[in-house]
């Protein structure tokens, strides 16, 4: 007797051809890191994180038997999630299969990093989106703000006013927006926010800091010590990774780099052109630009985006030790030094992007543009006229998150890198 197949719905067809594609993207790009030569053994305890979540398509945080609450922007503090006894994970999204579902979704000139989160909402299979208590979404530029109404069909939703100056009252307002957040963590957790919880929260990622200031002190004394992709990789992880497990890991990878310098090894003994990648972040799979950066013949020395070194390396300045006055010095520490092009002066980056030039020794920049960026593709011009001024090369290359372009940027990035090898000649 035949046994009859059941027939799958369209919807159950859609999750399948999914979670196929999806798995299949994320494995390539982890391999293709993999395959770059001297490859530090401590990185993978951070590829391993980036495989759970989008290999196996598991949450690795289930293991604490904390709430989580998801971040879409480094302006929401991680230190109130963490003092409100939960973890939290930032959810800005470079998954080209759930972009195609999202492309659907959202309007065509929608930034794709948007266009990503619409998608895994819409699916609903990945569990870092699915099991978040709360989603907390500062409001920055536009596409940030519409994605609030789209993640309440699911979850609870605080949607945070992030500030366009930086001035004082700015600092004040947004110190309010800190309250109220506070007060939705505590609703949702069901813990209260104390001055204690608060310096505990300060101290987890604090111990991050640290471990990160000390890796890129190694990396300012040799250029050539690890991979950029490979520390895209490292801090890509540190979305999905709790901050104490994080500083642990990359302790030991400090010290493994630390024996690297000892001994005098490098990734590569060739002589590299020393490349910094600014502009749209930068997110987990989408790593085509660094790849082909590295792939190429270049070296991607440092970037200034934010999901990496940018979302992490600015430390807060506790001056009055007060609840009120921790709340103000984290206020002040994700919108002060923040380079982030929606706020109205910007000029903070510029002076940041030319102190970088100079500590990690860049010969050339790609400017990264993810398309429907509008606020990265204004701040192009007056970036290009200064580091013009510098005799720094730049290029802007515009991308989205597919394959189709891949080739296009393979021959624009291999002639950017030539021409700084010919500048380097002259
Ligand atoms: S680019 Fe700006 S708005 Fe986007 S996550 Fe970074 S800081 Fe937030
Ligand atoms: S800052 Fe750019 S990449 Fe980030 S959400 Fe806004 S438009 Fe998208």
């Amino acid at each position: 007797m035949m046994i009859e197949e059941k027939k799958l719905t369209k919807e159950e067809r859609q999750e399948i051809r999914f979670i196929k594609k999806e798995t299949m993207t994320c494995a390539k790009y982890l391999r293709r890191m993999k395959e770059l030569d001297g490859m530090p053994e401590e990185l993978q305890p951070f590829l391993d994180t980036l495989r759970t979540v989008y290999v196996d398509m598991k949450n690795p945080l289930v293991q604490y038997h904390q709430k989580t609450v998801g971040t879409y922007c480094v302006m929401a503090p991680q230190e109130l999630v963490y003092a409100a006894g939960a973890i939290p994970v930032k959810l800005c999204s470079g998954n080209y299969t759930a972009f195609s579902i999202g492309d659907d979704l959202y309007p065509r000139d929608a930034c794709p990093l948007v266009k990503a989160v619409a998608g895994f909402q819409k699916m609903g299979l990945m569990p870092v989106y699915r099991d978040c208590s709360l989603m907390a979404v500062p409001v920055t530029c536009d596409c940030k703000k519409k994605i609030v109404e789209m993640l309440e069909q699911t979850h609870s939703v605080v949607s945070l006013s992030v500030p366009a100056g930086r001035e004082d009252e700015d600092i004040d307002r947004y110190v309010e927006e800190l309250y109220r957040f506070i007060d939705t963590l505590e609703v949702v957790t069901g813990n209260h926010v104390t001055w204690d919880s608060l310096a505990a929260g300060m101290n987890m990622t604090g111990q991050a800091k640290y471990e990160l200031s000390r890796f890129l002190k190694l990396k300012k004394r040799m250029p050539y010590l690890m991979w950029g992709t490979h520390i895209l990789a490292v801090m890509n992880a540190a979305a999905y990774m709790r901050a104490d497990s994080w500083s642990f890991h990359m302790n030991r990878l400090n010290s493994e780099l630390e024996k690297r310098i000892e001994k005098g090894e490098k990734v590569t003994s060739r002589n590299r052109p020393r490349i910094l990648l600014t502009g749209s972040p930068v997110i987990f799979p989408n790593m085509k630009i660094p790849l082909l950066i590295e792939e190429m013949g270049g070296i991607l020395a440092a970037d200034e985006t934010c999901m990496g070194e940018r979302g992490m390396s600015d430390p807060s300045v506790v001056v009055d030790e007060s609840f009120d006055g921790i709340l103000r010095a984290l206020a002040n520490q994700v919108i002060r030094p923040c380079s982030c092009p929606t706020f109205v002066n910007n000029r903070e980056r510029v002076y940041r992007i030319r102190q970088m030039i100079k500590d990690y020794q860049i010969q050339g920049v790609i400017y990264h543009v993810l398309r429907g960026c509008l606020v990265y593709d204004y701040e192009y011009q007056l970036l290009e006229e200064e580091l013009g001024k510098m005799g720094i090369p730049v290029i802007r290359m515009e991308s989205d998150y597919n394959e189709e372009d891949v080739e296009q940027l393979r021959i624009r990035t291999e002639a950017f890198i030539e021409l700084i090898r010919l500048k380097q000649a002259a």
